[in-house]
């Protein structure tokens, strides 16, 4: 048995081995807080409970940390589990310190009650998020790690929970912050309670092969040094390793293999001075060993996300016994192993101890990522996200993930939409705030509702900052408020209407009114109102709608009258042409046409071809006026220009058209070919096309599972006659069947 004392001047020590410049006097102080203030606790292995912060703090030590961290870790339970508070630690400890120590405390109080995948991701950039200074989840991974190694004590609901939450959010986050070592400890203890039988299984048989393991290590181990020596790459160290239980489980499993058939169960280190040495071990290695392809890794030119450098590789020696190969210098090594925390040491030289912001190292790790491991590089990208989210807990503590800049409002109708519209006040962190106080990370959020309240605010639209709740505050007042939308949204829509020239009574005259309606998509004019009242509607966009539809309906009653009076006076002109060509010979009319396209009695009106048939100089042609978008020119044979199709009502709007003098010198046109599928159809059918001198525009093809291919061609053509050439040509071609102009 090892006396709490004792416990404390191992970690002294371990302390005194990295930093001289330690506070020892305060890290001694804040022992015995600790040891003061947790008084008679008891753990449930039967040990103080004091022994756990030393025990952390420890771990914390080995991480080569500062002395604020070393005091926060000794104090890290005392908020959480005893009298004292923040003011306490602040007082006699410093306001860094009680704030690492806060923030600690609030990742213990985070409940993981759900285990949806999604979740855990929201959990692990929280704790990150929450993590403004990297030290506390520093400390809270050690913390994890020492509740891990004693985990036996407790019940075993309670360490598949445990075990589960490690494996799935701090491991993870350990593997980030590249504290590798940590990692495989906190994955390997998980293991033991998630799936007992196969851990059990692995280092059973791990034990039992040991002599072999080690004897195999230790021949390779000397091959290579002595090439090392001979080749006289200095300061080399080599050494074996058996890979972790989780390492070779993950393999087992992904790879359904035995332990036997797995590659690299034993993973070698080579350790050096500089990286051309790197590369000359990597030589020496492959020239011993028959490397295996596909299994270099230069982590050295692409470093991961998380800093590891290193180079991989995967060789089979004479027992044809595969293993891998990590060589790095003993800078990358101490990086790899101790991960954000190595680099933090580093930079502390530099700067006042704990004085750069740790939120930049979390950062710059981030920014450090380009040209990795694609993988990798995305999965990191998600923790870059958090820039845009908030994450805040209910009194539960609950985790609720919110845009940037969330209030209180966001957050009440995130938990529910009664608690939105019901709401009175908001508290956070104890402390009653405005409506519009914007939420920080890790702010505890507690809403105060009443029956009696009457509602959201139209305010409270602009204070939102989520979707979620605007959308929720509308759907409020589209119900609740029917009356007051109406007359809201009838004042600001008038108003609007007569901005833009209008008048209600040329909106409700009966024989617009429903096609406005239709336009606006609404039932009735009420309806509208009401929207835009709640807000789903603007009235700007409102009026703008009613106004496009009345011009279209006068443009359409305009065009129409035009024909009219165009027929008529075609009519009277044909009969005083009929009289004058009795008189002498007649001379062909020079009318000013659109596209080509000369429309009986109307000049410089709108022309466009229609889609369904497009029509081309040559065809014999016919005109329909749109409602609004001039008019549209069919072939004579098109179905959509059928007599039989023309709807009694449109009688009058169907005109005659024809082609000018003034062509274009070329009009877009489709063709459909159908073929019997072979080779080379698509090189034929091109050759065709550039022989008749055809513009291509567009070809599409889409193969049949009976063998046929259509073609779908848009080309440009001068008229009919030259389109009816191209077409003749085509059809020549061997497997050409039929070529059609599509109509209809
Ligand atoms: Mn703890």
């Amino acid at each position: 048995m090892v006396t709490v004392e004792e416990r404390y001047e191992h970690l002294e020590k371990t302390i005194r081995g990295y930093n001289i410049s330690a506070d020892l006097n305060q890290i001694r102080a804040a022992y015995e807080y600790a040891r003061e203030h947790h008084g008679e606790q008891m753990r449930r292995d039967g040990t103080p409970f004091v022994t756990h912060p030393i025990n952390v703090a420890q771990i914390v030590a080995e991480m080569r940390l500062d002395s604020e961290s070393i005091i926060a870790a000794l104090l890290h339970d005392c908020v959480e589990d005893t009298d004292c508070t923040y003011e306490d630690i602040a007082k006699r400890f410093g306001v860094t310190v009680a704030d690492i120590v806060d923030g600690v405390t609030k990742l213990t109080r985070v409940k993981y009650s759900t285990m949806e995948e999604e979740q855990m991701e929201n959990l692990r950039k929280m704790l990150f998020a929450m993590s403004r200074d990297i030290r506390v989840i520093l400390i809270k991974i050690a913390d994890r790690l020492h509740n891990m190694r004693t985990m036996e004590y407790q019940t075993p609901a309670k360490q598949k929970k445990k075990s589960f939450e490690t494996m799935e959010i701090y491991a993870p986050i350990a593997h980030r912050l590249g504290l590798a070592k940590i990692k495989w400890e906190l994955e390997d203890l998980s293991l033991q309670y998630l799936d007992p039988v196969a851990y059990s299984e692995i280092t059973k048989k791990l034990a039992a092969d040991s002599v072999q393991h080690d004897q195999f290590m230790s021949r390779i181990q000397e091959e290579i040094s002595a090439r090392l020596a001979e080749e006289n790459i200095p300061h080399a160290t080599v050494y074996g390793r058996v890979k972790h239980p989780y390492s070779i489980y993950r393999k087992m499993y992904l790879q359904e293999k035995t332990m036997e058939e797995l590659y690299d169960l034993f993973a070698f280190r080579a350790l050096v001075d500089t990286v051309p040495d790197c590369y000359n071990v990597l030589g020496v290695i492959h020239d011993i060993y028959k490397p295996i392809l596909g299994r270099f890794k230069d982590y050295i030119a692409t470093p991961k996300p998380n800093m590891y450098q290193s180079l991989h590789t995967t060789v089979i020696g004479e027992e044809g016994i595969p293993f891998e190969v990590q060589i790095r210098t003993y800078d990358m090594h101490a990086i790899n192993e101790y991960g954000v925390a190595a680099h933090w040491k580093y930079k502390q030289g530099i700067k006042k101890e704990g004085g750069e912001g740790a939120y930049e190292w979390i950062r710059r790790l981030l920014e450090n990522q380009e040209d990795t491991d694609a993988e990798e590089f995305i999965h990191s990208l998600k923790v870059d996200l958090f820039s845009d989210e908030v994450f805040v807990f209910t009194p539960r503590g609950d985790v609720v993930n919110l845009p940037a800049g969330a209030t209180p409002i966001d957050f009440a109708y995130s938990i529910h939409s009664a608690i939105g519209n019901t709401m009175v006040g908001a508290k956070v962190n104890g402390r009653m705030v405005g409506f519009d106080y914007q939420l920080h990370n890790g702010d505890v959020v507690e809403i105060n509702t009443a029956k009696s309240a009457h509602g959201p605010s139209r305010d409270w639209m602009k204070i939102a900052k989520s979707s979620e709740a605007r959308s929720k505050i509308r759907q409020w007042f589209k119900r609740e408020r029917r009356e007051e939308n109406i007359a809201q949204g009838r004042a600001s829509f008038e108003s609007e209407l007569k901005h833009i020239g209008l008048t209600m009574a040329q909106i409700t005259a009966s024989d617009v009114l429903p096609s406005i309606l239709k336009r606006v998509s609404f039932p009735s004019l009420d309806e509208m109102y009401a929207a835009i009242g709640y807000g789903g509607l603007t009235a700007q966009k409102a009026a703008n709608r009613v106004r496009d539809e009345l011009l279209h309906i006068n443009r359409a009653a305009a065009m129409v009258k035009a024909a009219e009076e165009a027929a008529a006076r075609a009519a009277q002109e044909a009969k005083e042409a009929k009289a004058a060509q009795e008189a002498k010979s007649n001379l062909p009319r020079k009318v000013k046409s659109e596209k080509g396209i000369v429309v009986e009695g109307l000049s410089n009106c709108l022309v466009k071809f229609s889609k369904c048939c497009t029509p081309v100089p040559g065809d014999e042609i016919v005109g329909f006026i749109t409602r609004g978008y001039g008019v549209s020119v069919h072939r004579k044979d098109c179905p959509n220009a059928q007599p039989d199709h023309h709807v009694e009502a449109n009688q009058g709007r169907w005109i005659k058209v024809s082609w000018s003098d003034d062509i274009r010198d070329s009009y877009s046109t489709s063709l459909e070919v159908v073929c019997k599928d072979r080779s080379g159809l698509l090189v034929d059918i091109s050759t065709a096309m550039s022989t008749c001198k055809i513009n291509v525009n567009g070809m599409n093809v889409h193969t049949t599972a009976d063998g046929f291919a259509i073609f779908h061609l848009t080309i440009s053509v001068a008229d009919s006659k030259q389109l009816e050439q191209v077409m003749r040509k085509i059809h020549q071609i061997s497997n050409v069947m039929k070529v059609n102009r599509p109509a209809g």
